[in-house]
């Protein structure tokens, strides 16, 4: 008996070097080959008479051997083997080059099947190194069937796989291997699934079109359906959980709105509104709030924080990064600047808090503090900082991952809020309970347009709310790609808007130009040359030396980088030549041009995430997109990017042209290429969400499926089961 769980080197002919090579496509058990599967099939399943075959064509034949003979050619001693073969319809004559044994393999009379292209060369008529395979009586594995391709390395190649693989089958037929099924028969029969072994085997070896689709469905079901358990699972956790029950202030919030310089889209307010009566909610909030960039999301995520800290609660608001951490607390410090509410922020190289009381209006006490040097001068108001958050006295708290570190605690956590990232585990929901059996209320906010099956497919835990609507009086960027010799019209152009005192920004791919090249002696793309670094130089010595030119990347010392976009956001620097890292939600209302170097290197939705940095004020504002690249797919994606500025459709384009698995992450995929062609598939998608349902509704714990358990445990390392 073989188990799933044991070593390859129990297969036939798999020796400790086969076990090396095999370890390096991550394959060291049984199981693992299994789910090894092809890369591609080629169909060789239709054979054709000789006589039929034209020169050009790729065809498979089956005849007999009636010659072979083995010659060198008399210049480069290259073994070259004819062969003559027939069958009932006629004979062609086959050569294979530089095969040294196969006139001791292949002998005068052998049944023999081939597939190559027919040529007419000097040698004649001919096929010429053909895919060949003897017939026995055993099975044919390389010809005469739709065949497996794999991806190969050194060592293991395709046929050398499929006599692997189908030595396996032949196990299981005998009932040696034994394959569960993690799915439960009455789940199978209920959605017309194929049992797993079939599954495997069909996806290796299969017998038509139909079977072989059939297969990859039931794989691809294997991961959607894990992603719908996952959510049920979760969803199903939370259950337990009550929530703190927050009500709406009507007059408060009235009193927030009407501060505002402007009035709220309807998409808002009916966010805004469905929010609020989650938080009035018995059970916590799970909820998903996507809209396009410069639509606004941050007011509405702050009407919930107003009512959460009105009802005596404290509200945590996680951002990606440092920039955008520094940038929500200066927002919200003005949103709520007549309101009672203190404030502090919390990333790793800062700590800072603003405090108000009712004898002076506001106070600051910034502090500079380095959290990974605890002993330097200011450790004393950091300790301050975080005993103010434990006590209560600090209603809303913005910073990055810092938030939920060891040594942060919190008094009574009433709403978690998470900007551009869509997961907050479990765990770490969890870790800021209130009571054993009170979860705090859950908002996320992406800009990451998500078309309505792949929102189900991954964030079926979440309710989902979109704003779909821009708010009034918002100008379409105009978009264009500039070739290289208007360059000198551009910078003229930007040099005219900061005349009108407008601001520009420069996005460039890399920090440093030679950054990450590993290559030697290979000419350098383009795109390696638009370094922040290089480009800043540039600019701010030849193009506007009489301009106020900063860089900002990733690799700057924090308090440095909080200077630049404070200078940045005041108009004391006119133009910002920056990475990627300002593609996330920077909100400077002023700057009017983004200007981007090497637009090659960026995918479609970062270039509008990248392009929403500008057009957020009242002033007409231009993305130009600078690359040298000639790739179609480059230029359709830049294409795209010049015709829509509607953030969902580009979503749509972006999946199309990259796939979902570029977009959302394939870490956790066992499977991507099978189901992703599957995830718009929303009919499969719904179905594996019913199935789902289904199961944790009998068996909420897991305990009966436990190989249901299992396979999830395995699926999501952050998913908390206990
Ligand atoms: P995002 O959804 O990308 O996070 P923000 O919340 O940062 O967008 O809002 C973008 C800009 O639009 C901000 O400057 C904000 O003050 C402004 N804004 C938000 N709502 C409105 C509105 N209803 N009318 C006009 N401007 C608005
Ligand atoms: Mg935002």
């Amino acid at each position: 008996m073989i188990d799933l769980n044991d070593s390859i080197i129990k297969i036939l002919g798999i020796g400790p070097k086969a076990v090396k090579n095999f370890e390096k496509i991550g394959i060291t058990k049984i199981r693992d080959l299994l789910f090894y599967f092809p890369r591609r099939w080629d169909d060789f399943s239709k054979i054709s008479p000789i006589a039929s075959a034209r020169i050009g064509d790729f065809c498979c034949i089956r005849g007999r051997i009636l010659a072979i003979s083995k010659t060198k050619t008399w210049k480069k001693r290259l073994n070259i083997t004819e062969a003559l073969i027939q069958d009932e319809s006629g004979s062609i004559k086959v050569i294979w080059f530089g095969q040294r044994y196969l006139d001791r393999i292949l002998k005068k009379g052998d049944e023999i099947m081939l597939a190559g292209k027919v040529e007419l060369s000097k040698y004649g008529v001919n096929i010429t190194n053909p895919i060949w395979e003897k017939i026995k009586d055993k099975t044919l594995l390389h010809l005469g069937r739709i065949v497996p391709v794999y991806h190969q390395t050194k060592g293991i190649s395709s046929r050398f796989l499929r006599a692997k693989i189908i030595f396996l089958f032949r196990l299981f037929k005998k009932g040696l291997l034994e394959i569960n099924d993690w799915i439960p028969q009455n789940t199978r029969d209920e959605f017309g699934l194929l049992p797993l072994e079939r599954a495997i085997f069909e996806l290796h070896f299969p017998k038509n079109q139909k079977t072989l689709k059939a297969a990859q469905k039931r794989i691809a079901f294997d991961e959607i359906f894990l992603l719908q358990l996952r959510s049920e699972f979760f969803k199903k956790q939370l259950s337990d959980f009550g929530a703190p029950k927050i009500d709406f202030k009507k007059d408060l919030t009235q009193r927030f709105v009407r501060s505002l310089p402007f009035s709220l889209t309807n998409a808002q307010k009916k966010a805004s509104w469905t929010i609020l009566e989650d938080l009035g909610g018995r059970s916590p909030m799970n909820r998903l709030l996507s809209g396009d960039v410069g639509s606004g999301k941050t007011i509405v995520a702050a009407i919930a924080a107003l009512n959460v800290i009105a009802a005596g609660h404290q509200v945590v608001f996680m951002a990606p990064t440092e920039i955008l951490a520094q940038q929500h607390y200066q927002t919200f410090i003005k949103l709520f600047d007549n309101f009672d509410i203190n404030i502090a922020l919390l990333i790793s190289s800062n700590f800072e808090m603003e405090i108000k009381n009712s004898k002076s209006p506001s106070t600051r006490l910034g502090m500079g503090e380095i959290l990974n040097k605890p002993q330097t001068r200011n450790s004393k108001q950091k300790k301050n900082v975080l005993e103010k958050i434990k006590e209560g006295k600090i209603n809303l708290i913005i910073g990055t991952h810092a938030l939920i570190q060891k040594g942060v605690e919190f008094k009574k956590v009433g709403l978690v809020i998470c900007d551009e990232q869509h997961r907050f585990g479990v765990k770490q929901r969890q870790a800021l309970r209130i009571k054993k059996k009170i979860m705090p209320h859950f908002l996320s906010l992406t800009a990451t347009p998500i078309p309505r099956t792949l929102s189900l497919a991954f964030f079926g835990d979440l309710d989902l709310s979109i704003i779909k609507e821009l708010p009034q009086g918002r100008q379409k960027v105009v978009t264009k790609i500039v070739p290289s010799s208007k360059r000198p019209l551009a910078y003229d152009f930007i040099r005219k808007q900061i005349s009108f005192g407008r601001q520009a920004f420069v996005i460039c791919p890399l920090i440093k130009e030679d950054e990450g090249m590993v290559i030697t002696g290979r000419q350098k793309a383009d795109w390696e040359k638009k370094s922040v670094e290089a480009e800043y130089k540039k600019l701010s010595k030849e193009i506007f030396p009489d301009l106020r030119v900063a860089p900002l990347h990733g690799k700057m010392k924090s308090d440095l980088k909080k200077k630049i976009m404070a200078d940045f956001g005041s108009n004391k620097i006119n133009i910002l030549v920056a990475t990627s890292l300002v593609e996330v939600g920077i909100d400077i209302p002023n700057a009017t041009v983004m200007m981007i170097e090497g637009a090659e290197r960026f995918g479609l939705a970062q270039l509008h995430q990248l392009r929403g940095r500008v057009g957020r004020g009242d002033h007409q504002s231009f993305c130009l997109l600078f690359s040298e690249s000639e790739n179609p797919l480059v230029l359709k994606r830049l294409k795209a990017l010049v015709e829509s500025n509607d953030g969902f459709s580009l979503a749509q384009k972006d999946l199309e042209i990259r796939g979902p698995g570029e977009i959302f992450g394939t870490k956790q995929w066992g499977n991507p290429d099978m189901a992703f062609d599957f995830l718009l598939d929303s009919e499969l998608i719904e179905k594996a969400q019913k199935a789902a349902k289904k199961i944790i509704e009998q068996d909420p714990g897991l305990e009966i499926y436990k190989e249901i358990r299992e396979k999830l445990q395995d699926f999501g390392s952050h998913l908390a089961l206990e």
